[in-house]
């Protein structure tokens, strides 16, 4: 009988026949029905082209202040809602690496739905990543090919983004530099990854650098958005 990863209850129902016909993958039965109906989706067509938020306006007004830095527009997947937020403790936190399955596929489907050439993830400050044992963005990649062509250049992104106000967010100096060739990038279509999209700081810098690195459109991916 498998357990339900987040709530550690037997998750009870069994493989329907639909799903055997279908080939539904494994991956699906890690979770239970109500941890799984906790998480809010976002529909791509109700977000911010921006930044993927909630929003009825096409573009929000976090993003209208983003307008003159750079041509971006992020995907989120999720509200950053208590349930992302439990999850993304125990994940990262925690540090559980099994939970990276939980939205593994759907990440992957994103990513080939993008159609792009080359995925990026955020990287972690070394001395996260050596804390924590695992880089949670790589995680939800999983087996797809990525391009780790970022390296942070400074204690920026392990100085704590949440203990920062928003303000000395918005205002932080580039935290990464190139870790590849830029001809790995030149008149690529690049998909940057993240977990979750905040100010848009973060993934903005790394957009600004990719586009200065030759990439001819830069989009970003993010699980949730808060
Ligand atoms: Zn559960
Ligand atoms: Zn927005």
């Amino acid at each position: 009988m498998t357990m339900c990863l987040l709530c550690h209850r037997e998750i009870a129902a069994p493989l329907t026949l639909w799903q055997l016909i279908n080939f539904q993958p494994i991956t699906e039965q890690i979770v239970c029905t109500r941890c799984r109906q906790a998480f809010s989706a976002i529909d791509p067509q109700l977000g911010c082209q921006s930044c993927g938020r909630l929003s009825d306006q096409k573009k929000c007004s976090d993003c209208e202040r983003w307008s003159s830095e750079i041509e971006f527009s992020n995907r989120a997947c999720y509200t950053y809602n208590t349930a992302m937020k439990a999850y993304m403790s125990q994940y990262k936190f925690n540090g559980d690496y099994r939970l990276r399955t939980v939205f593994q596929l759907e990440i992957q489907r994103e990513i080939q739905a993008s159609k792009c050439d080359v995925v990026v993830p955020i990287p972690l400050h070394p001395d996260t990543l050596a804390a924590r044992g695992f880089n949670q963005v790589e995680g939800l990649i999983g087996e797809l090919p990525m391009l780790r062509a970022l390296t942070t250049i400074s204690a920026t992104k392990a100085q704590h983004q949440s203990a920062k106000n928003r303000k000395q967010r918005l205002t932080t100096a580039q935290p990464f530099k190139l870790a590849v060739d830029s001809m790995q990038l030149y008149r690529k279509n690049v998909l940057i990854v993240d977990d979750v999209y905040t100010t848009g700081r973060t993934i903005r810098h790394a957009a600004l650098l990719l586009k200065k690195a030759g990439a001819t459109t830069v989009k970003g991916l993010t699980l949730a958005h808060g």
